[in-house]
């Protein structure tokens, strides 16, 4: 019988990875093939790896963790591959397979003892916080910061956010009123919105509340667990999802928003495996673009004054959404800003090279593929890039600051919430 309370295995998988013909037309795809050109990372070749690793052909070795590690979870490969062979999620039952059979990596093992103690966070973040004119410097005449000493896993010359002054969820009460007819949304803020950019959240408030919606912020909400699923590490990743069905059932919300495109696929895609109740919580799941365009907020803001001077703003969609057929509605919200002049990037669907930890891993390779989005921005003209991941932002900013080029990376909703403040 199905076991209804873990992952799938890469055994569950054995059937799709024998749908693999072999036909090489994800190479012309994956972003990572596109820059090291060797069969062991592109989606046929990890097919390859993960199937003599069921079948025990081959050992889980270091070289096999790296090789493993090279996926960015874009979905390129499943999206062109003639047989739709699920290759992003082969790769992480791969990743879990190797973790069991060998154990977790020192920065798995960091990473995801971390996530799953949100105290030990919000105290670690508390003293970054305090500690950063001694820990960061600011990258010239930009909004981002970097090291001023090595420190493990981060590369010295990536430039990073900023710690919010407050955590996102400790400024703001569990339930914030509308209108009495109006439903409950309940707000899944994620650790990046929480933590680096609380912002968004505030713009995604704004909006809801233009709409009439009753918000609830559950406190005890943790991280999607994506993190730790990308690291290997699905124990953690379902207790972090169990954390997230008790808070968020608790309140029986009619809908629960995500603000992060990874967020959303953690949650709608990844955790539905677990159960019936996880199953039945990914139903609630939406896309806070999607929900705001389904529910009129396009009119609302095409009824806003015209701006007298139009920042021109292009758009990045992140991977994960157009992966769930999303990539318009944010597209359409910043259509209808009067506040903005929306212009066109080459490849605006080209994965910014993030990946969750595959940035972490492989910074060189990630960089190269961030510079090509730069210069992309760059060529469109515009002043700033707007998407709907915090970690795509991150990535795009990074990017922006290593090509030395001026325009700032944000979050739709940031957009939205400052036209509507204007307006207010
Ligand atoms: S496109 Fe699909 S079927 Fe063809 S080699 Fe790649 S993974 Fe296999
Ligand atoms: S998910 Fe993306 S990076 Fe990973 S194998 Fe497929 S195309 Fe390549």
């Amino acid at each position: 019988m199905k076991r209804l309370d873990r992952h799938k295995t890469l055994a569950d998988y054995r059937q799709q990875m024998d749908q693999c013909v072999k036909c090489g037309v994800c190479r012309a795809h994956c972003p990572v093939f596109g820059e090291e050109g060797r069969e062991a990372v592109v989606a046929r070749g990890k097919v390859t790896l993960a199937h003599a690793l069921l079948n025990k052909e081959i050992e889980p070795d270091p070289l096999l963790s790296e090789n493993f590690s090279k996926c960015l979870q874009c979905g390129k490969c499943v999206r062109r591959c003639p047989t739709q062979v699920p290759v992003d999620d082969i790769v992480l039952a791969a990743r879990r397979e190797i973790v069991a059979r060998r154990g977790q990596s020192l920065f798995g093992r960091s990473l995801t003892s971390l996530l799953r103690r949100p105290r030990l966070m919000h105290l670690l973040a508390g003293s970054a916080r305090r500690a950063a004119r001694l820990l960061f410097r600011r990258v010239p005449q930009k909004s981002g910061l970097r090291l001023r000493f090595p420190a493990p896993f981060i590369d010295r010359q990536r430039s990073l956010p900023a710690l919010a002054k407050r955590p996102f969820r400790r400024r703001h009460p569990e339930f914030i009123a509308g209108q009495p007819d109006q439903p409950i949304i309940a707000l899944f803020t994620g650790c990046m919105v929480n933590y680096l950019y609380p912002e968004i959240g505030e713009g995604a408030l704004k909006a809801l509340a233009a709409l009439g919606f009753n918000v609830i912020i559950p406190k005890d909400q943790g991280c999607c667990g994506l993190p730790a699923l990308s690291a290997g590490d699905g124990t953690s990743a379902s207790e972090l999802a169990a954390r997230n069905l008790r808070a968020f059932g608790e309140h029986q919300p009619d809908q629960i928003v995500t603000l992060c495109a990874s967020c959303h696929s953690g949650l709608t895609h990844h955790f539905k495996d677990l159960g019936p109740d996880y199953e039945a919580l990914a139903e609630r799941v939406v896309d806070i673009n999607d929900l705001l365009v389904s529910q009129g907020l396009e009119e609302v803001l095409q009824q806003l004054p015209q701006a007298t001077q139009k920042p021109k703003v292009t758009v990045h969609t992140p991977c994960h959404l157009r992966n769930s057929g999303l990539d318009e509605p944010p597209k359409k919200l910043l259509a209808a800003l009067p506040t903005i002049e929306l212009v066109k990037m080459n490849k605006a669907n080209a994965c910014c090279g993030l990946g969750g930890t595959f940035s972490v891993h492989h910074y060189q390779t990630s960089r190269q593929l961030g510079a090509a989005k730069a210069n992309a921005v760059k060529e469109s003209g515009a002043d700033l890039v707007a998407t709907a991941c915090p970690g795509c932002i991150m990535q795009l900013q990074d990017s922006l600051d290593q090509a030395d080029l001026p325009q700032r990376a944000c979050h739709v909703l940031e957009l939205v919430g400052e036209a509507l403040e204007e307006k207010s």
